[in-house]
């Protein structure tokens, strides 16, 4: 599940100079977490006109980053034509996708800010920074990389108190990673140093 949040209200009137706007929420990852699900668009499309734009129409994509068929999505909701711009309520992914279709400008409604998954139905964030080349088995399954503000590879940074990151209020992945590899009988793998990480191979590819 990619993890966004939704923008202050001020940022997306002052990015969305246009007049006539169609909203487009996303039936998955933006509709679990509450920012681009229908009561969220519909709740946008009130701010809107109450700040004075015309909403020409609405529609919530079964998922903003997989479209089969722009024709299709065309077809359904025609008001997209009388648009000037779209704001679209998902994540960076929804938005790209769709920008490569309309003819219109795509804002964002919201901020993409990591790779999550939904536990116990909680949504989990910051699972996953995608670095593009994944040694999670050798932390215990906790990735230093999204967990570690610091992105430390090769143990602690020395800042943490009482198992506390010293940077916010979570706790420190070292003091977790240290424990997990315990309980799996595995501490001997933190002798191993870790190269840095090759980012080339986090970029994408055709
Ligand atoms: S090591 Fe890289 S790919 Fe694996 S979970 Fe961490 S950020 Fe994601
Ligand atoms: S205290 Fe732990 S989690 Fe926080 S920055 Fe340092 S190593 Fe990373």
């Amino acid at each position: 599940m990619i993890i966004s949040r939704l923008k202050e209200f001020k940022d997306i009137l002052k990015a969305v100079k246009e007049q006539n706007i169609f909203i487009i929420g996303c039936g998955k990852c933006a509709t679990k977490q509450h920012v681009g699900g229908e009561p969220e668009v519909l709740e946008m499309k009130k701010r809107l006109r109450g700040s004075g734009k015309n909403v020409v129409g609405w529609t919530i994509l079964s998922s903003a980053c997989i479209i089969s068929s722009w024709d299709e999505v065309l077809s359904q909701n025609p008001e997209i034509e009388k648009a000037e711009a779209l704001l679209v309520m998902s994540c960076g992914g929804g938005v790209s996708v769709l920008s490569a279709n309309v003819k219109q400008l795509v804002y964002p409604a919201l901020d993409t800010e990591s790779l999550g998954g939904v536990c116990r139905d909680e949504v989990v964030k910051e699972q996953c920074g995608m670095c593009g080349e994944c040694d999670i088995h050798l932390f215990g399954g906790l990735c230093p990389v999204s967990h570690c503000p610091k992105g430390m590879q090769n143990g602690p940074c020395g800042g943490s108190v009482e198992g506390k990151c010293e940077v916010d209020e979570r706790k420190c992945v070292w003091d977790e990673i240290q424990k997990r590899l315990e309980l799996l009988g595995r501490l001997e793998v933190l002798k191993d140093i870790h190269e840095p990480k090759d980012h080339s191979k986090r970029r994408c590819r055709e």
